[in-house]
């Protein structure tokens, strides 16, 4: 009976929360300077009567809302930054808004709209119930750095938690039941000296040289990591012009394995390769890490409830206009062909966490999953076939499939985060004991 409240709220308010995510795709800002995102969820949140803690860690878009008070307390996590280069309109052939510009190809705008529709519609549940308990909102910047939760963990803000909450868009319902890998990201910068190419070769020593020599010896490192392992670069500085041997090069690699500790072996491989290159030909080099974040903890207690949430909230519907942009997006993806209810699944599925198998890809959500139990879903934003970080998904996620799937998140989250207020059949206890068995002892300790 008293679920029932929530979802009427829903389908009362879900227009306002419409508007929101279109309004942050109407305005994509990539890492860092997501100034109007951050302020428009800031603003609309203060007006609900949350308390906003801003700037975290120094960071001015990173953003703590906050209502109610004592324990236990529930974080959903939002995120809201775009993609540089994935500009796109929301039509289902390829064409920029803004030449070159960015784009929410990965549906943050969807993302942490769903997590500020979840709180505001907690919040009047719980003023209406009298429930005691605190939710809160995080305003997280930067994912597609992977670093933003990193810099918010290490201010401390995740630490008081009883467990939190998230989802990602994507082209299926269900709770995350793999791992995502630990990563982390990093620019070995190599120094050497100048000469002209071709009247002194023999004074120079080649930076570029020296990033041409690691990176073959990280190719023969690959027979020799863990399964899984994934290892790639690109080299963001080659030196000025081949006439002028180059004094500075800087390759950019990621890292990504099962477990930070798989990452942090591989690390140490790959920082003796570099040292090899420089002994190589005389240059000097220095690395620089910008990113470091864990592998994520799924928790099956929290996203076995999240999927009876989902399944309890209102089932995804569309009309005969969507089906027409899905099927001509669908054309120019690897999926054409398949009929509409392939392509838009409105199926709901639960399947429990299956250790060592990690899905290929990272992200700084794994931070806050070794530090409080975390439970994630995904919900149907974009036809099956979709890739994230395309135009097909930036198209999507600025239309009425991907704000469907964000109600359908941002519900089964409220739903979820209202059972976690009540302590229903003890959810807490069992999502904390899991939590604790998983990550075994281990503390979490920022990689930046
Ligand atoms: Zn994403």
């Amino acid at each position: 009976m008293s679920k029932a409240t929530i979802l009427e709220w829903f389908e009362e308010n879900k227009n306002t929360y419409t508007k929101m995510a279109q309004d942050i795709w109407d305005h994509p800002q990539t890492a860092y300077e997501e100034e109007y995102a951050s302020g428009l969820q800031q603003k609309a949140l203060e007006a609900e009567g949350f308390t906003i803690k801003q700037p975290i860690g120094g960071i001015e878009t990173a953003f703590v809302a906050e209502y109610g008070q004592g324990k236990p307390i529930i974080g959903i996590l939002g995120e809201f930054d775009a993609l540089p280069g994935l500009s796109q309109t929301a039509t289902p052939t390829k064409e920029e808004v803004n030449a070159g510009g960015p784009g929410h190809g990965c549906g943050h705008n969807l993302l942490g709209t769903a997590g500020v529709e979840a709180v505001v519609s907690l919040k009047n549940k719980m003023e209406k119930d009298g429930l005691a308990g605190t939710i809160r909102y995080y305003g997280c910047p930067a994912e597609e750095v992977l670093n933003g939760k990193t810099h918010m963990a290490k201010a401390g803000v995740f630490y008081d938690l009883d467990t939190a909450l998230t989802w990602h868009p994507m082209t299926s319902n269900a709770p995350i039941n793999r791992s995502m890998q630990s990563m982390v990201s990093i620019k070995f910068h190599f120094k050497g000296k100048p000469a002209h190419a071709a009247a002194s070769p023999e004074a120079g020593r080649s930076a570029l040289d020296s990033v041409e020599m690691m990176n073959i010896g990280v190719n023969y490192l690959r027979e020799h990591v863990p399964d899984g392992t994934r290892m790639h670069y690109t080299i963001t500085d080659g030196g000025l012009a081949p006439n002028i041997v180059p004094e500075s090069a800087t390759v950019w690699y990621f890292l990504r394995a099962g477990s930070k500790e798989e990452v942090e072996g591989i690390l140490h491989r790959v920082k003796n390769i570099a040292k090899g290159a420089a002994l190589m030909n005389e240059t000097e080099v220095d690395s620089e890490i910008l990113a470091f974040c864990y592998d994520t903890l799924p928790n099956d207690a929290l996203n076995e409830l999240m999927y009876h949430n989902m399944l309890e909230s209102v089932p995804l519907e569309y009309t005969d206009e969507e089906q027409v942009f899905v099927e001509s997006l669908a054309k120019s993806l690897p999926s054409a062909g398949k009929s509409f209810e392939e392509l838009i699944p409105t199926s709901v599925s639960f399947h429990p966490y299956q250790p060592g198998v990690s899905i290929p890809g990272s992200t700084d959500v794994g931070d806050v999953s070794w530090i409080t139990p975390t439970g994630m879903v995904t919900t149907t934003c974009a036809p099956v076939g979709t890739a994230l970080h395309s135009w097909q998904a930036t198209a999507s996620f600025g239309t009425e499939i991907g704000y469907k799937g964000m109600h359908l998140a941002a519900s089964t989250m409220a739903l979820t985060a209202y059972d976690l207020l009540n302590n229903t059949d003890q959810i807490l206890d069992k999502a904390k004991e899991e939590f604790d068995k998983l990550r075994d002892g281990k503390e979490y300790q920022a990689g930046i």
